[in-house]
């Protein structure tokens, strides 16, 4: 079967780690547009100095920026078959704009799974991977605005896959294996 599945859920979810293990589960690449961003800012590109402003302040890049970005990417021989989006669609815009792309050539999701996780615990997460990884935007008032975000534009996506009855909801906390299986298997189930 195809896969083409997108991963929703607040910063400090553990998203990322989970896309790349079940990218490779699932024999698609997974797509994390904060990645492509930090890329692009490591690579002084056009597109890095546009997105660096915005990441660094906790917000979200432009709509049109990110859209275009992805559309491109899911344009890539290796997205053909499927895909794994990790960190997008975020906003009401980019949902339309990928149902959009994805129409175009026939194709649609089938699976949009939220990882939950409770705020103390990102929170704490987050500061954590600060000391880990050094990422620029990983102090705590960055953090927490960053939240606010997620509330505010991203978590009303969760109702809308919903109602389309393609979501499934995972809990996030526990260790990587634990939420790996628990991710798994309701993907799983749903095939079923
Ligand atoms: P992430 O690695 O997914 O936490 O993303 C890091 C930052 O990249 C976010 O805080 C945003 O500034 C930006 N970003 C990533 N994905 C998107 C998106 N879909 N829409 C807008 N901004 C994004």
């Amino acid at each position: 079967m195809t896969a083409r599945i997108v991963l929703l859920g607040p910063p400090g979810a553990g998203k990322g780690t989970q896309a790349a293990r079940l990218a490779k589960r699932l024999g698609v690449p997974a797509i994390s547009t904060g990645d492509i961003f930090r890329a692009n800012v490591a690579q002084h590109t056009e597109l890095g100095r546009t997105a660096q402003r915005y990441m660094d302040a906790g917000e979200y890049v432009p709509d049109e920026v990110t859209n275009t970005m992805v559309a491109d990417r899911l344009q890539a021989a290796d997205a053909a078959e499927g895909f794994l989006l990790d960190g997008y669609p975020r906003t009401e815009a980019q949902v339309e704009e990928l149902d959009r792309m994805l129409a175009e050539s026939g194709q649609s999701l089938d699976a949009v799974v939220e990882l939950t996780a409770d705020v103390d615990e990102v929170v704490a997460r987050l500061l954590n991977r600060a000391v880990e990884q050094g990422r620029k935007d990983d102090t705590e008032s960055v953090i927490r605005r960053r939240l606010e975000v997620y509330l505010e534009q991203t978590a009303p996506l969760v109702a809308l896959y919903e109602q389309r009855g393609i979501l499934l909801g995972v809990d996030g906390l526990g260790t990587m294996d634990e939420v790996t299986g628990r991710l798994e298997s309701a993907l799983d189930r749903q095939e079923r």
